[in-house]
């Protein structure tokens, strides 16, 4: 079979950041683009644990669907089977630079978050107790300070 785009990337010199993973048309002419939203060093750095990506998905989730001035974009976000990111699914053609400011919100968002995490229910997911907050905290926190908050090159473009 073939190879799919994303397992062409070069793994061993990819950084963590913010990349356009692809863009795709639907066949009703809209523009969808999926960002990978690596927190890791992929096979370098500590790989995060399923319950810190299942915190900071539901987090994350909800805090996008709640944001009145991209909810309406908002495809789709969820975690990496690696656990070194997640992927972000937004409608239109967009660039990391257009959504840096929406991803520092939403991981301001899950460091502080205190409280109940959304959807953390049996009747609401699947594996309800399988959470870490603390560490989605710790996770995002690093994520923000190291990354987002002043991304260099090639935390925004693949290596080519
Ligand atoms: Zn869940």
């Amino acid at each position: 079979m073939k190879k799919i785009p994303s397992f062409t990337i070069d793994h061993n010199r990819l950084c963590r950041g913010v990349f356009v993973s692809r863009r795709d048309t639907t066949p009703g002419g809209d523009c969808l683009t999926t960002f990978d939203i690596r927190m890791t060093e992929p096979n370098r750095g500590t790989p995060l644990t399923g319950p810190v990506l299942h915190a900071i998905e539901h987090l994350a989730a909800t805090y996008l669907r709640n944001r009145s001035d991209w909810s309406d974009k908002v495809v789709y976000w969820g975690p990496m089977g690696c656990l070194t990111g997640n992927y972000l699914i937004l409608q239109g053609s967009l660039s990391p630079a257009d959504i840096l400011d929406l991803l520092r919100d939403t991981f301001a968002f899950i460091r502080h978050f205190e409280g109940e995490i959304p959807g953390a229910t049996p009747h609401d997911c699947g594996n309800y107790s399988f959470m870490d907050l603390e560490g989605a905290k710790a996770a995002a926190a690093a994520y923000f300070d190291e990354i987002l908050a002043n991304p260099a090159p090639q935390n925004l473009s693949y290596p080519r």
